[in-house]
């Protein structure tokens, strides 16, 4: 047993099952301790980081949940596999759930436990050597983030939006990407966040605009249908100037608005939902599309997409990358791609990462598909690459 080894905790109330668990993963490599309830569990936790952990939903009196709790507070970031003996919608529930949390969850599996299923679903774990050569985010400051900006130090990447029936490139979602000198890349959900508390989103906004436009001006030479989206805090829709700064920034690339896509997400609240809903309805009057992003994680997502004049839906990844195995997401999938269609707007699903999810939302009649399966997120400059090998995809 080296220090290299994986490690994994199983935590479950009865003694077969954690035997089970670790003659399973044993002879792929992991190192096993056992826990039969949250407090055991706890205490391991705390003196140990685990590269997976396998949970039973159903521990006695403080449940499986709270210690999905503890784990991300625990900054940790294992992969979960929950079992459970309770029904699908528990444990789809349950994945929903650890997945809202910010956990990475491998999936759920039932009792009693088939070895080779628990095997496969933690295939993914990365060896040691990797996982310790990662140094985990940091929290930068508004002050790193201000001079970041104004040293042009926020970059943009790229992911193609696909049309799922022609394969046609659609368009291209701009993503900020900050990854200071000599430091680990900061991921968006941190620093967009930070910008968002800062006063800094309104700059980080143009900066990404005006990056965004100048690319899409010089692909729309050789790909002219190929729109760009780029995403619009919720906090930026406060600012009243933003239709005429959008159609400023549009002239001065030489982009035509109809190519121009304006992602909202409702991770933050619409503090005025008026100018918001006023904001948007000028852009459109101007021409340029709006799309309504994550649907189905916000707290007010039907209600917006009455109020809100929306061209396009983008489905949450969370319902996506699980549509081929859980048949609630399935169903919500379905069910919002016919309310999408009656509204007359486009559906995008993101985070397709696999040819069985591709097959079913092309079944489902779903428009446009955004994820690793077509391509991550990648620099301007790796595009034409990327258009030249997705074209000889389609030959
Ligand atoms: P988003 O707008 O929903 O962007 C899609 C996110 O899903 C991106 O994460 C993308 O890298 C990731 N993704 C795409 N396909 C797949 C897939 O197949 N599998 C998986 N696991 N992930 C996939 P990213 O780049 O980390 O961005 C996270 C969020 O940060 C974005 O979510 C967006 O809300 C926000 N963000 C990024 N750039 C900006 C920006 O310039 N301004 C604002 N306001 N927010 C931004
Ligand atoms: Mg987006
Ligand atoms: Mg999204």
């Amino acid at each position: 047993m080296t220090d290299r080894s994986r490690r994994l905790l199983v935590v479950d109330d009865e003694r077969i099952q954690r035997l089970i668990v670790t003659r399973a993963v044993e002879s792929v490599g992991f190192v096993v301790d056992g826990a039969a309830d949250f407090d055991e569990a706890a205490e391991f936790l705390s003196r140990r980081t685990y590269d997976a952990i396998v949970l039973d939903l159903s521990l006695g009196a403080r449940e499986g949940v709270s210690l999905l709790h503890m784990l991300r507070r625990g900054g940790a970031d294992p992969l979960v596999v929950l079992i459970s003996g309770m029904d699908t919608r528990v444990r789809s529930a349950s994945c929903r759930l650890a997945e809202a949390l910010g956990l990475r969850i491998a999936g759920s599996i039932e009792k009693p436990i088939v070895p080779a299923k628990l095997r496969a679903l933690l295939q993914d774990v990365p060896r040691r050597e990797a996982v310790e050569d990662v140094a985990p985010a940091v929290m930068p400051s508004a002050t790193e983030l201000a001079n970041a900006l104004d040293r042009d130090e926020i970059m943009v990447a790229f992911q193609p939006k696909v049309a799922l029936v022609s394969r046609g490139v659609a368009g291209m979602e701009a993503l900020a990407r900050w990854h200071p000198a000599g430091a680990e890349p900061v991921p968006p959900d941190l620093f967009v966040p930070l910008a968002e508390r800062h006063g800094l989103i309104a700059k980080l906004t143009r900066n990404v605009l005006r990056d965004s436009l100048a690319a899409c001006r010089r692909w729309r030479d050789r790909h002219p249908d190929c729109s760009v989206a780029v995403n619009i805090s919720p906090l930026a829709l406060a600012n009243p100037e933003l239709p005429e700064e959008i159609e400023a920034a549009l002239a001065q690339a030489g982009v035509a608005p109809g190519a121009l896509i304006a992602e909202v997400t409702e991770g933050v609240v619409i503090a005025d939902p008026l100018l918001a809903s006023e904001v948007l309805t000028r852009l459109r009057i101007k021409g340029v599309r709006v799309s309504i992003d994550d649907f189905g994680t916000g707290h007010s997502s039907l209600l917006s997409l009455m109020r809100l004049p929306f061209t396009e839906l983008k489905i949450d990844r969370s319902f996506v990358a699980c549509c081929d195995t859980d048949p609630e997401a399935w169903k919500i999938i379905r069910a919002t791609i016919s309310l999408a269609h009656e509204l007359g707007l486009d559906v995008v699903a993101e985070g397709v990462e696999t040819a069985a999810v591709e097959a079913r939302l092309i079944g489902a009649g779903c428009d446009i598909g955004q994820g690793w399966r077509f391509g991550r997120p990648m620099p301007a400059a790796a595009l034409e690459a990327w258009f030249g090998a997705h074209a000889l995809t389609l030959a």
